[in-house]
């Protein structure tokens, strides 16, 4: 009998030992196993971020300057936002199943006007002209042919400097009003739409944006970004053929599409690229290139609260 015990004793004593023991081996296997699928993550994300990056910076790289990367990079936001509206409107069912592309022009009138406008009419298309304050003699006709021809005129900024109009809250509704005064005097039109310089997304502003587009707001005026950026902001040389390409490239993915381009003289790939883009267009199912109305949904590269 105590021989027994003895032994009884003798396997508690091991097994009180073996446990612990075999707990502590097992948690660690585990957590070798578990170190060893985690670094396998981080890898494959790493590899995925390296595939990526070149991807994103393509876009911009390719005929992008500093500045304007620095001040069209909120494209990519505003693509997101777009998404996930489409994905509302989707789901709501929309009216009818049509695409709506809206060419804006910014920065006119210029040397160019004139030949976009032919462009726009030979194939019967109505744009946006986000235009500036041009006071000289030449520049007033085209103002005047924009209205005439039924494209929708709306304000950029008077003086597009900005170091002034970013200065403070008056500084920009001084230039906007401007603005809108000389328009309301040279066509008869009183402007409603509006692009910052920049987009409400720029990154000069020494004023909060949200306190302009709060201005905006209270004088029943409403304001355009982009969700397409047709790379023409760049100072550096873009071929029309990179205009179409940027243009259109995600056009497919989009219900509504505002592409940024430019009117201004030295940016002749723009009026180049114009009838291809047209073409390109035109050439989509279920789609339609229109003016900017009241009816268009804004594009917003930052919300308005
Ligand atoms: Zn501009």
């Amino acid at each position: 009998m105590g021989a027994q015990r003895d032994a009884h004793f003798q396997l508690m004593k091991r097994l009180l030992v073996i446990i612990p023991l075999s707990t502590i081996l097992i948690l660690m296997i585990l957590c070798v196993v578990l170190g060893v699928n985690l670094y396998d993550a981080k890898r494959e994300l790493r590899a995925l971020r390296g595939q990526a990056a070149p991807a994103m910076a393509e876009n911009w790289t390719a005929e992008g300057e500093r500045l304007s990367r620095e001040l069209y990079t909120a494209s990519g936001v505003s693509e997101f936002r777009r998404d996930m509206s489409d994905a509302d409107s989707a789901v709501a069912g929309t009216e009818d199943g049509e695409r709506k592309v809206y060419l804006t022009f910014d920065d006119g009138p210029s040397s160019n006007t004139g030949k976009i406008l032919d462009i726009l009419a030979e194939y019967n298309v109505k744009a946006t002209f986000f235009v500036v304050g041009k006071e000289e003699e030449k520049y007033q006709p085209l103002y005047k042919r924009i209205v005439e021809e039924g494209h929708t005129l709306a304000m950029h900024s008077y003086s597009h400097k900005y170091n002034e109009i970013y200065q403070s809250r008056e500084s920009y509704v001084e230039d906007l009003t401007k603005l809108q005064e000389f328009l309301y005097d040279t066509t008869g039109v009183w402007c409603r739409y509006c692009r910052f310089p920049g987009g409400s997304s720029n990154t000069v502003s020494s004023v909060d944006m949200h306190e302009l587009i709060d201005y905006l707001e209270e004088q029943d005026m409403s304001y355009f970004d982009w969700n397409v950026s047709s790379g023409d902001a760049s100072s550096v040389y873009i071929s029309p053929e990179a205009i179409v390409r940027n243009s259109t490239a995600k056009l497919s993915e989009l219900k509504e599409a505002i592409i940024l381009l430019h009117d201004a003289s030295g940016k002749e790939s723009t009026v180049d690229a114009l009838p291809k883009l047209i073409e390109q267009i035109q050439s989509m199912e279920d789609t339609k290139i229109v003016p900017i109305t009241d009816e268009t949904e804004p594009i917003h590269h930052i919300s308005n609260e």
